[in-house]
């Protein structure tokens, strides 16, 4: 199942996400992801896993697994590479070993030291504070990636973790439009204005951290888990789902793509199965009742300031 993204390309709704995968781990979670069905990848400089995804699918392409036109990749610049685009870019498909993108991401709206290309490095001043480069803006960033699709490198260009106005500025000054706006979502963290807003001017809205980053999170961030809510307990039981499908399935039902990180094969498969059943029109209803507005994916924690406040 896919949708058609603003540039004619298709995006597959549900993707594998690879962020806190160990390289030892990549090739099996990999294979078997295709095995089960996923045709779609995302990725990011900032994984630092994209050398043993590389690995992964050129196995999978060589033994004739699955052909390169029929995956879709996504990776992302990483903010110390914002005045290095192109060549962050080009780093990336090296380690992919890929001769395009399916779509490459603006990882984070803000631009921070160089710290030598893709070495995706997050340098902290002298009081711990994520130190930005204030001399590049997203514009600036932006027409670059434009290049990028000139240059036949990617064929979609997308931003992450960015807000209502930073995506309206975004649409005034791009040639190329956004196809996809990668932004944290799931019912504690619904965002619904800015969902509707992306949707409305033809830009993709795919969730990250789609489960709220469930276990994952609770750990990194001591975030509240949506996995554990009552009434999406409820939910599971009366559709006889596990919470996490019902979660996904939310995610689909409001034209969102969701990459859920798994590496576990019976997870994999339970997220993947959720093309099946149809939740009501009073079940995405009550599901809006549990919104807790709580970002669940802190990176204040780690660069000493708040980006979002
Ligand atoms: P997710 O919401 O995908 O949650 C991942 C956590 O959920 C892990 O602890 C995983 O554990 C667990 N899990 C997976 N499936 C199930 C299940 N069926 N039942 C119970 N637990 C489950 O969070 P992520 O942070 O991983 O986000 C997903 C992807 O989004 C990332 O991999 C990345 O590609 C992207 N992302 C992008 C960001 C950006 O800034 N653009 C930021 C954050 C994420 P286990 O592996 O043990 O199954």
């Amino acid at each position: 199942m896919a949708i058609t993204l603003n540039t004619g390309f298709k995006m597959p709704i549900v993707g594998l996400g690879v962020w806190r995968v160990e390289g030892k781990e990549i090739r099996d979670l990999i294979i078997n992801s295709i095995n089960i069905g996923y045709r779609h990848f995302d990725c990011a400089a900032d994984y630092r896993n994209e050398s043993e995804v590389g690995e992964a699918l050129s196995e999978a392409f060589r033994t004739g697994l699955v052909k390169r036109e029929d995956l879709f990749i996504t990776t992302k610049l990483w903010n110390s590479d914002h005045g290095h685009v192109i060549e962050a870019c080009k780093d990336s498909l090296k380690k992919l070993q890929l001769d395009y993108l399916d779509l490459y991401l603006v990882h984070f709206p803000v631009a921070t030291k160089h710290t030598g290309v893709g070495t995706t490095d997050s340098a902290l001043d002298e009081d711990g504070v994520l130190d930005i480069d204030t001399t590049i803006s997203l514009e600036t960033t932006w027409h670059a990636m434009e290049d990028l699709v000139s240059l036949g490198l990617v064929r979609s260009i997308g931003i992450s973790n960015c807000d209502i106005f930073l995506t309206r500025d975004c649409l005034a000054y791009s040639k190329v439009k956004p196809a996809v706006n990668q932004i944290e979502t799931h019912p504690y963290f619904q965002r619904d204005s800015l969902v509707k807003f992306c949707q409305k001017h033809g830009i993709c809205v795919t969730a990250h951290t789609p489960l709220g980053g469930a276990a994952a999170n609770i750990e990194w961030f001591g975030s509240v888990s949506c996995l554990d809510d009552p009434v999406l307990k409820d939910l599971a039981k009366k559709y006889n789902r596990t919470v996490a499908q019902i979660v996904l399935r939310w995610g689909i039902q409001r034209n969102t793509f969701v990459i859920p990180k798994s590496s576990k094969v019976e997870r994999l498969k339970e997220n993947f199965e959720v093309f099946d059943f149809e939740l009501t029109k009073e079940d995405m209803d009550l599901i809006k009742t549990v919104d807790k507005k709580h970002r669940t994916n802190q990176p204040a924690k780690l660069w000493g300031m708040d980006l979002y406040a």
